[in-house]
């Protein structure tokens, strides 16, 4: 085995997460894997645990080499244990142990030495990899037309809820596999953001869109405010806000083809997912639903 990830360890979290779906078959239905079924067969063992600092956290207990004196003895048979937070939201709970239990089967790969590598590198692995666990292929295929019909963003907490993923790894994947191709809509990811030049100037931005790829362009970190003219309508008090106005969006046209910038009129229902507090400001999904003047 090369000591390394390669040149992409989101690649090799997702091949890895597709064959441990594969191997157990049995482990995935139709509302999602049965991590606790998965972990089982992984032997990895998950505990819950009051007052954990974070969401969830792998432990490898027996990993000695013969150098080393074995410090777990007392649980001889116990190779992983993945401490969860007792209290976490049930669909963040699974992301939580999914990347865990992608952190254990990255350490077999590499033979119990896979702290070694960049912790960049790990991260993105145990990411990709729970994205996958969650959201595998045949699953993700029988959610793709109803994700491409969803009329507002409450359809698509539902549909990412009838999995046990997060909303985030259906956005991530639909915007991955163009999903919305010949769709005049764009789902808007949008946070309480500094602009990143100056690390100044919190307001919502977007974070991350869906979009058919081959029509549709948005600068990341655009302002809110620079999208639509005004972002007035995402600090009202409702949870769910609905705006018509228009967009500054980027649109590929004409022959040869290429990004011409315009305002489309556009409808939007928002949904606020994170009410600003101390520390954080807004988070924000909304659905954009674009009218462009000529179809
Ligand atoms: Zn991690």
């Amino acid at each position: 085995v090369k000591f390394s990830l390669g040149r992409s360890p989101a690649v090799r979290g997702q091949h890895a997460a597709r064959r441990v779906v594969r191997e157990r078959p049995q482990r995935l239905g139709p509302s999602g894997v049965d991590l606790g079924g998965l972990a089982e067969d992984l032997g990895v063992r998950i505990v819950a645990r009051r007052n954990l600092g974070v969401l969830a956290r792998w432990h490898r207990l027996r990993r000695a080499t013969p150098t080393e004196p074995r410090l777990w003895e007392e649980e001889p048979d116990e190779a992983d244990v993945v401490h969860l937070r007792s209290n976490a939201q049930t669909s963040a709970r699974r992301f939580a142990i999914a990347h865990e239990l992608g952190h254990a089967v990255l350490d077999r790969e590499f033979d119990g030495r896979s702290t070694e590598l960049p912790v960049g590198d790990q991260e993105r692995f145990a990411t990709a990899f729970a994205a996958e666990l969650l959201l595998p292929q045949s699953l993700a295929r029988s959610l793709r037309s109803r994700f491409r019909e969803a009329p507002d963003v409450l359809s698509v907490l539902h549909l990412a809820q009838s999995v046990g993923a997060p909303p985030r790894v259906l956005l991530v994947r639909a915007s991955r596999e163009n999903w919305l191709v010949g769709l005049d809509v764009v789902w808007l990811d949008i946070r309480t953001l500094p602009n990143p030049a100056t690390g100044r100037d919190m307001r919502p931005r977007l974070r991350d869109y869906v979009r058919d790829r081959t029509r549709w362009w948005l600068p990341p970190n655009r302002s809110v405010r620079g999208l639509f003219g005004d972002d007035g309508w995402l600090v009202r008090a409702d949870r769910e806000m609905a705006m018509s106005g228009s967009i500054d969006i980027s649109r590929r046209r004409g022959s040869p083809a290429k990004w011409v910038h315009e305002w489309v009129p556009a409808e939007v229902a928002a949904f606020r997912m994170r009410t600003p507090g101390p520390g954080h400001g807004a988070e924000v999904l909304a659905r954009v639903q674009l009218k462009p003047r000529d179809g």
